[in-house]
C-alpha cells in the first residue's frame, strides 16, 4: 500500500506540531537528508509525529481499508455460510473508503532557508525559529538582513549608482535611501528598517563631503547596528580622494572605525567586497550558454542519496522489496533477504546505517509496513529512484 499526499504548487507538504498544534510546510525531495526532528515555532523535538489531523485521518482510513477492510469481508462471509438451520449470523460490513487525499493550501507563508542543515520550510515568520533539523534556534531577524547600504551625500549619487549597478550585478542587495523608502514612510524610520534588514554600510566620503552633522542619523543607526550584529555587519567608510588631492573629511562618529582611502574606483570595489560579512555566489556558466555541460542548480535526489541508503535500496530492489531492521540487545540489525546489510555493530556504522533507512523513508522509497519501524517495503518511488541508480 502506498499512500501519496499532493504537494502545494511550490512543492511543499503540509506538517503539524504536535506541541503547539501550528503548522509549518516541508520542501520534499530537496536540502537536509535527515528527518524532520524540530518543531520551527516552539522546538518541540520528535520523529515521525508531524503529519497533520487531514493526514492523519486519511492515513487511517487507508490503512483500514486496505488491511482491516478484507478481513472483515472474509469473516463476513465465513459467518453467512456457517449460519444454516436457526441460528443465524449475519454481519454487514461497512467501512468507508478512502476518499483523495487532502489538499494542500496555498497558505500566505514566508519561505525561509535554514543555512545550518540548508533545509528550506514554508512558516509563519517570527522573529525566532527552529531548524527543524538540528534544532539551532535561529534569530531571524539577523540571518536574512544581505542588503547592504550605500550612504552617500545627495551630489554623489551618480558615482553611488554606479557603484550600486555593479554590486547589484555581481549578486549583492545594494540599496540607495530614496530608492528603499516606500511614500509616507518618514526618512528616520525608513533608514532605521532598512539598516536592520542590511549586513553593512557603505559610507561614501568624498571632496564634497564635510562632516556638517550631516548622515549622522544614519551613522548613527549603523554603529547601533554593529553593536546589535557584531561581525554580521560591516561599517565600511571610504574616503575618495579628488582629482586636485583634496579629501573628504572624515565624520567625528566614524573615527572609531577604521577607513580606507582607495586610489581608484576599483580599488574603493575591491575593499566593499572585501569588508563585507556575505559573499556573492560562485563563479559558473550562465544558464543561457548552450553547448557548456553545467552542473545542474539543485541536486538531483539520487546523488543526494547516502551511500548506505543505495546500498540498501539497490539491495532491496534485487530481491522481493523488502527490509527488516530489528533492534535488539546485541544491537540493529538491517536485513534485506535475509541477507544483514550491517558490517559491524560500531556506533558510527550503526548510526550511518539506520540514517540511510531512514533517508529512503523520508522520501518514501520505501514504506513502514507495520508502522513499528520494523519492516519495509520498496515504494513505486523506490523503484523509480533505484532504476535512476544504476
Ligand atoms: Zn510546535
Ligand atoms: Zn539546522
Amino acid at each position: 500500500m502506498e499512500v501519496s499526499f499532493p504537494t502545494d504548487a511550490d512543492g511543499f507538504l503540509s506538517q503539524e506540531c504536535p506541541s503547539c498544534e501550528q503548522r509549518f510546510k516541508v520542501l520534499l525531495g530537496e536540502g537536509s537528508e535527515e528527518p524532520i526532528a524540530y518543531c520551527p515555532y516552539c522546538g518541540h523535538h520528535g520523529h515521525q509525529c508531524w503529519y497533520t489531523t487531514e493526514q492523519v485521518d486519511y492515513l487511517q482510513t487507508v490503512a483500514i481499508s486496505t488491511t482491516v477492510a478484507p478481513e472483515l469481508k472474509r469473516l463476513e462471509r465465513k459467518l453467512k455460510s456457517a449460519s444454516t438451520g436457526f441460528l443465524k449470523i449475519g454481519m454487514n460490513v461497512d467501512i468507508p473508503k478512502p476518499g483523495a487525499p487532502p489538499m494542500e493550501s496555498d497558505d500566505p507563508f514566508d519561505i525561509v532557508r535554514f543555512p545550518c542543515c540548508n533545509e528550506t520550510v514554508k512558516v509563519n515568520r517570527i522573529s525566532r525559529l527552529f531548524c527543524i533539523i538540528c534544532g539551532m534556534e535561529i534569530n531571524m531577524t539577523i540571518s536574512d538582513s544581505k542588503k547592504v547600504f550605500l550612504s552617500h551625500k545627495g551630489v554623489d549619487k551618480e558615482t553611488v549608482n554606479d557603484y550600486k549597478r555593479t554590486l547589484d550585478l555581481l549578486g549583492y542587495a545594494p540599496w540607495i535611501d530614496e530608492d528603499a523608502l516606500p511614500a509616507g514612510t518618514s526618512l528616520e524610520r525608513g533608514i532605521l528598517k532598512g539598516m536592520q534588514d542590511s549586513c553593512g554600510v557603505v559610507f561614501f566620503i568624498t571632496p564634497s563631503f564635510k562632516d556638517e552633522g550631516y548622515l549622522e542619523t544614519e551613522i548613527n543607526y549603523a554603529i547601533q547596528e554593529k553593536r546589535t550584529k557584531g561581525n554580521r555587519f560591516a561599517i565600511v567608510a571610504l574616503q575618495f580622494v579628488g582629482a586636485d588631492g583634496t579629501v573628504g573629511q572624515i565624520p567625528e562618529l566614524l573615527k572609531t572605525y577604521v577607513w580606507k582611502k582607495p586610489e581608484t574606483q576599483l580599488e574603493a570595489l575591491r575593499e566593499i567586497v572585501r569588508a563585507l560579512p556575505v559573499v556573492a555566489g560562485n563563479v559558473d556558466w550562465r544558464s543561457d550558454i548552450s553547448g557548456v555541460v553545467t552542473a545542474p542548480k539543485t541536486k538531483s535526489t539520487t546523488t543526494e542519496l547516502s551511500s548506505e541508503a543505495k546500498v540498501i535500496l539497490k539491495a532491496a530492489v534485487a530481491s522481493d522489496g523488502q527490509i527488516v531492521h530489528l533492534r535488539c540487545a546485541d544491537g540493529d540489525s538491517i536485513q534485506v533477504a535475509d541477507k544483514a546489510m550491517l558490517p559491524d555493530q560500531e556506533a558510527r556504522t550503526v548510526a550511518h546505517w539506520v540514517g540511510g533507512l531512514e533517508d529512503l523513508q523520508r522520501r518514501r522509497y520505501i514504506k513502514d509496513v507495520g508502522h513499528k519501524g520494523e519492516v519495509f517495503e520498496v515504494t513505486r518511488k523506490g523503484y523509480e529512484a533505484a532504476d535512476g541508480l544504476s
